[in-house]
């Protein structure tokens, strides 16, 4: 018998929130971000789901050439482009669009162009997002060097079109104390002038809160996968969860009160009570430092976990479930319990949740 820990991967709920996305910018192209193994779903699944996107985006090199094999003939983009010059040859030979952010990869592609080796196997030209650094200060060109490195990739013969594109630190918060959208907007458009071409900004807060954003490719992740961007709840806004983590109780204990449970005895119990232990640990992707009273789910209903989440073993209060039993279904998130809820209690969001899904827990497709 396998562990009864599983991942229910629901299709249908991917491609809903795709709709959600193209419902709330009706002319915009999409981007399906797919990064990290399509934020722990798989690309399996995500290329089936999200056929009615115009393209998938993602980081890694083997992704790409996974989606090829899965059948992905539409346009990929990489987020972060070039990590050094040999990730030339997936980009041609795969055909992969890719993000320019800095000057030593507009460095590599000089120089690919003058060896000849620019040329991609589809024949198309290469197609660049050329993105400025507008107030996130992580990646991009300044606004007053944009221009310029604009002007050295439209110089290359073996480049086509290039969009604009940059990224918002705070597309998800309606109020944020520094760098709202509204400012980078303003460093965009001054780095832009002059230029003209397709523009991308807009992430899944971006697409929710910011509709003068929306621009001509929007680049939707978490939405995709049911979960939100720094308000809420996703039901809200008319998502459906994709990942519902399930698993059972593989033991129930009953103990008196002044007992304690689990690793350095976190919890005591004050009164006699049920215990239940589920087979759902940090090493499946559950959060460790998810603290006494983080939701669960029994048998559909809503109780709370006790004492220190193990590698293995979480334990759960059996008290409002007196049915309780060994092999009763226990809902970890999903359906009933927002992966965002949990994620607050453990003091993350629900992004880390879905992509620290452990390789052992089994995934089924719903
Ligand atoms: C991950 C990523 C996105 C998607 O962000 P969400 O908040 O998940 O919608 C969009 N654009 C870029 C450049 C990214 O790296």
């Amino acid at each position: 018998m396998p562990r009864p820990i599983v991942a229910t991967i629901d299709s249908a709920a991917l491609r809903h929130n795709l709709s959600r996305a193209k419902a709330m910018a009706p002319n915009a192209r999409i981007w399906a971000v797919v990064k990290a193994n399509a934020y722990g779903h798989g690309l399996a699944v995500a290329v089936q789901a999200f056929d009615a996107a115009d393209g998938l985006a993602l980081i890694e090199f083997d992704g790409a050439a996974k989606l090829r094999t899965l059948g992905w003939h539409k346009p990929i983009l990489m987020l972060e482009g070039m990590f050094d010059p040999t990730d030339l040859i997936p980009v041609c030979e795969l055909g992969l669009d890719i993000v320019v952010h800095n000057e030593a990869q507009i460095g590599w592609l000089e120089q690919a162009q003058q060896s000849g080796q620019l040329v991609l196997a589809t024949g198309r030209k290469l197609s660049i997002h050329l993105k400025m650094n507008s107030g996130m200060n992580r990646l991009g060109l300044m606004p007053d060097a944009y221009q310029a490195a604009h002007a050295r990739l439209a110089a290359l013969p073996g480049v086509g079109q290039i969009v604009l594109m940059t990224h918002f630190a705070n597309a998800d918060q309606a109020a944020p104390p520094v760098m709202p959208v509204a400012q980078q907007m303003q460093r965009f458009a001054a780095g832009c002038a002059g230029l003209t071409g397709l523009t991308s900004l807009a992430n899944s807060g971006a697409t929710q809160l910011h509709a003068e954003c929306h621009a001509d490719w929007l680049r939707p992740g978490i939405m995709l996968y049911g979960g939100v961007s720094g308000h809420g709840p996703a039901s809200e806004l008319g998502l459906l969860p994709a990942m519902h983590l399930s698993s059972e109780l593989i033991s129930v204990q009953q103990i008196a009160a002044g007992e304690s449970v689990g690793y350095a005895s976190r919890f005591v119990a004050s009164a006699p009570m049920r215990i239940g232990i589920v087979a759902c640990g940090y090493a499946d992707g559950y959060p460790r430092h998810a603290p006494t009273g983080t939701p669960v789910l029994v048998d559909g209903v809503r109780t709370r976990l006790v004492g220190q989440v193990s590698m293995d073993m979480i334990a759960v209060d059996l008290e409002p479930i007196p049915e309780a039993q060994i092999g009763s279904r226990v809902t970890l998130w999903g359906a009933g319990l927002p992966i965002d809820e949990v994620a607050q209690h453990a003091n993350t969001i629900g992004y880390e949740l879905m992509c620290a899904l452990a390789p052992r827990v089994r995934q089924v497709l719903l």
